[in-house]
């Protein structure tokens, strides 16, 4: 592909830093980078605690044990999201429960989520989906009353805020992604931010083996090896040094998409109460399958979203979720990361025009 979908933005800084981590012999886990990581991304999410991990699958992951999820408790998904929060749900013997999203957020359906809701409800994961927050006000109030806890999936929404709020503070714990494809990456990696000191150390613990601190050896709980290195960790210094340089990036070439976009493309839709932070530039139309295909012929590495939960066999439950299938089938992603260029963006627009051409 000419241009690809996704692209990470890498700079000296971020070179210098893997390179200090090498040269210091510290490639493990130990070593000074991984709690200077933790603490920036603390001071950038307004989290007193944050846990730094292999990657954001297993982030998601620990947060469930460490709220104590057991076999056949259920846990609230969204059916529109990539597949992560519903698998590690099942991974774990749990039942993952799908809830439709709304269809001015694309993010979960507080009414959706309350019809869900059982008597082995034990958490709801919310997803900031594609970098616009989900409705926090009318979902912790309600759920927490239950005692049902909310874990937010961040992953995609590194900048986005909800009512001035920065996303990855909402919930019991919220968790982060740095994969390649983020908007804030270390290759792979993944966090875990709460304020709750007890959840916190529960999560360092499963995170390094179980391993009481101060007692090597000794293990009360079982743990996993989900430990970041510190030549990741210090990539991600350099990376949220450049936070809003990286968040920006993204927000102008959406803008450059905004202005010359076909009127017949409509884009996500944003609530007034959301501060999107574009990951991927999404839009859809009917149409979608034939203008995906005609990008891609000409170089372009547009693709179709993830198919909706509800549709997979592995985990769709009979309840129907028309408007997670109805997103799923329009919905397409244009190429979008940081140092895409204007000309890229205007070939993208060309190759669009084209297509509806082609599809009318
Ligand atoms: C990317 C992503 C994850 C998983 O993150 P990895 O670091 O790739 O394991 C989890 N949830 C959502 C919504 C994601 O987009």
């Amino acid at each position: 592909m000419d241009i690809p979908l996704s692209s990470v933005s890498l700079t000296d800084r971020e070179r210098a830093y893997a390179f200090d981590a090498i040269n210091t012999g510290w490639i493990s886990s130990s070593g000074a980078y991984v709690k200077r990581f933790e603490d920036a991304l603390s001071a950038r999410v307004g989290r007193s605690q944050v846990i730094a991990c292999t990657n954001g699958t297993l982030a998601l992951e620990i947060v469930l044990r460490a709220i104590g999820l057991q076999r056949g408790d259920e846990v609230i998904v969204p059916a529109l999201t990539f597949v992560a929060p519903a698998a590690v749900v099942k991974a774990l013997g749990g039942v993952p429960v799908l809830a439709d999203i709304d269809p001015q957020t694309w993010t979960l359906d507080p009414s959706s989520v309350m019809e869900r809701v059982t008597p082995r409800t034990k958490a709801v994961i919310a997803v900031d989906l594609l970098g616009h927050p989900a409705d926090y006000d009318a979902l912790v109030p309600t759920l927490s009353a239950y005692g049902i806890f909310v874990i937010e999936d961040a992953a995609e929404a590194h900048g986005a805020s909800y009512k001035g709020k920065q996303v990855g503070s909402f919930g019991v714990a919220s968790c982060f992604s740095f994969h390649a494809n983020k908007t804030i990456s270390t290759g792979e990696g993944g966090c875990v931010a709460t304020h709750h000191e007890r959840l916190a150390k529960q999560v360092r613990l499963l995170v390094n083996h179980g391993m009481t601190p101060d007692r090597p050896y000794w293990h009360d709980v079982v743990g996993t090896n989900a430990r970041m290195t510190n030549i990741t960790a210090a990539i991600g210094v350099g990376q949220v040094e450049r936070w809003d340089e990286l968040v920006e990036a993204r927000q102008r070439v959406a803008r450059w998409y905004d202005e010359r976009l076909p009127v017949e493309l409509k884009r996500r839709p944003v609530a007034a109460w959301a501060t999107e932070a574009t990951w991927l530039y999404t839009v859809t139309h009917p149409e979608r399958d034939r203008i995906v295909a005609h990008l891609r012929s000409r170089g372009i590495d547009a693709r179709a979203l993830w198919t909706a939960l509800c549709d997979l066999p592995l985990y769709g439950d009979g309840t129907p979720c028309p408007v997670a299938r109805r997103v799923a089938r329009e919905a397409f992603w244009l190429p979008t990361f940081a140092d895409l260029t204007l000309a890229q963006v205007e070939t993208v627009i060309d190759a669009l025009y084209e297509a509806l051409k082609a599809a009318a």
